[in-house]
């Protein structure tokens, strides 16, 4: 039996499947890219020095990774939050995207008081939050589940609105990191720099018209070239700030 559950272990982990609830694995693996590019050197080794082997790119996906397995289930509330069309988000104490990257990011704060494993923890948690916030679907209305029951084709092929845009868009486009980075010019410093989480979620939430803007559920090529510059300026954006915020959090 022993050796049973040990084979299914090593099969389930060679199996994840990664379900759709959060920028896909390739948008994670962008911001992260992005963010440590831009990390300072020591700030670097301080990451590199928790993650103990584990590349950023990996750390980012981990929270969509453990999905899988039912002992995470607490942490699926983490990954968003829903506030109904026309609503304003209000501060309450519970589970969401904003409590609960608050709270990580306090807890990296005092990070030489915690264990190395602590530390890993969270910074895979940080990491992955910090891009689950900047897609407009992670904070869009309770009501269709953000986009989860909105069912379109895209490309003639069946999906939901979800699911195109944590990872479907960005597959179809084949964008790349150095496609993000290309806006950079764009932006000033002070707006990529922008620490507040409840602007980071207006931000988002201010892209949901046009992720809605659609009269007939075929999308294809038109509704792609509408919306992957959004797509590629929230990764941009998610990236700079992750950067920011772990300078921030590890500077000596
Ligand atoms: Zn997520």
């Amino acid at each position: 039996m022993k050796k049973l559950s040990c084979i299914l272990l090593t099969v389930t982990s060679l199996y994840i499947p990664l379900k759709s609830n959060a920028w896909g694995a390739e948008g994670h693996k962008m911001i992260a890219s992005i963010a440590y590019q831009f990390l300072d050197k020591s700030v670097k080794d301080s990451v590199d020095k928790y993650l103990a082997g584990t590349s950023i790119e990996e750390a980012s996906v981990w929270m969509d990774v453990i999905r899988s397995d039912h002992s995470f289930d607490y942490m699926k509330p983490m990954h968003y939050l829903n506030v109904e069309k026309g609503e304003q988000y209000k501060q309450a104490t519970g589970d969401n995207i904003i409590n609960e990257l608050t709270d990580v990011a306090q807890r990296l704060r005092d990070n030489k008081s915690r264990t190395q494993w602590g530390v890993k923890g969270d910074l895979e948690i940080l990491i992955h939050l910090v891009g689950d916030l900047h897609q407009p679907l992670h904070v869009g209305y309770g009501k269709d589940k953000g986009g989860n029951t909105v069912q379109v084709t895209f490309f003639e092929k069946g999906t939901n609105l979800h699911k195109l845009w944590d990872s479907e868009m960005i597959q179809k486009s084949g964008i790349t990191k150095e496609d993000c980075l290309k806006l950079m010019p764009k932006y000033s410093k002070q707006e990529i720099e922008e620490t507040d989480l409840l602007k980071w979620m207006e931000q988002s939430r201010a892209y949901l018209p046009a992720v809605y803007n659609f009269s007939d559920n075929r999308l294809s090529q038109e509704y792609l070239d509408k919306n992957i510059p959004i797509v590629e300026k929230q990764i941009l954006f998610s990236g700079l700030r992750l950067a920011h915020l772990l300078n921030t959090i590890f500077k000596k």
